[in-house]
């Protein structure tokens, strides 16, 4: 642990982040489709699951498409779904404020949920990874919050940024909890994303196979998602999340394993048999 290694056997399922995990933007990362397919072909178990919420599971089917990886869509988890369902879970009569792109939007019209941008009205405030984040939607949650002292806060995903290829990324919704949080003394009070573990269960449902391997490029998310249920896991280095981040960090914190590429998940006999090298 702390170093770079890669597992030795196959588990029975996978759990993968995207963004900084299978792809960077609209790049799939090396090794990425041919190591899925491997998986694919051994009869592992494979789902998707991200913190980010600008896309529906039907849009990451078409990402991944796009790129050669065909999922369907039930292997396929992300923020849009687990917020709808913790609203409907939790405060299904509740009116919402969403800071948010259209596929949030959209998934909670669709199950009935209420929503206003009147702050007399507002119920939850929801924080996400919003690219159409304005003034105006920062006074309406601060009205609803600070003034009119009814809503709270809730947020789909802690992450900072959202890694892009060359070393770049995009504010991601903390920089949106920490706007509101900042003008209006309140913290949030509910974070969707991983590390959150319902997340896991959103991606496996409720009856989780023996083994499980979660594999992601963030520390504070995918990997202490994976610690606080109790399962393996495996950084890429593709990401965020670095070596030296992960030497500063307790041994219980760490992954399983740390990749320098994401196809290392195949045990390195089978690449001698595959006669895979890195190109
Ligand atoms: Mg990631």
């Amino acid at each position: 642990m702390g170093e770079i290694s890669w597992p030795t056997m196959f588990y029975d399922a996978y759990v993968f982040d995207m963004d900084g995990t299978i792809y960077l933007g609209d790049e799939l990362l090396p090794g990425a489709k041919r190591m899925l397919e491997e998986l694919r072909r051994r009869g592992c178990t494979v789902r998707f699951l991200s913190n980010n919420p600008t896309k529906n599971p039907a849009q990451y089917v078409e990402k991944l498409e796009k790129m050669g990886i065909p999922a369907p869509i039930e292997d396929i988890a992300n923020t849009v779904v687990t917020t709808v369902r913790w609203l409907l879970e939790n405060h299904p009569n509740a009116t919402v404020f969403p800071i948010a792109e259209e596929p949030l939007v959209q998934a909670l019209q669709e199950v009935g949920i209420r929503i206003s941008d009147d702050p007399r009205q507002i119920d939850i405030v929801i924080a996400s990874y919003d690219r159409t984040f304005d003034y105006r939607k920062l006074q309406i949650a601060f009205d609803a919050i600070w003034f009119e002292k009814r809503a709270f806060l809730i947020a789909t995903n802690p992450d900072r940024f959202c890694p892009f290829p060359g070393g770049r990324g995009e504010p991601d919704c903390a920089a949106i909890v920490a706007s509101i949080e900042a003008c209006t003394g309140v913290k949030c009070q509910a974070v969707m994303g991983k590390p959150n573990p319902t997340m896991l269960t959103a991606a496996l449902g409720s009856e989780r196979p023996k083994n499980v391997l979660m594999v992601g490029d963030r520390l504070t998310t995918d990997i202490s998602m994976a610690v606080a249920t109790g399962i393996d896991s495996a950084m890429p280095l593709t990401g965020e999340s670095t070596l030296e981040d992960v030497r500063a960090i307790s041994e219980r914190e760490r992954p399983t394993y740390v990749l320098d590429r994401i196809d290392r998940l195949i045990p390195q006999e089978v690449w001698m048999q595959l006669g895979w090298d890195e190109d």
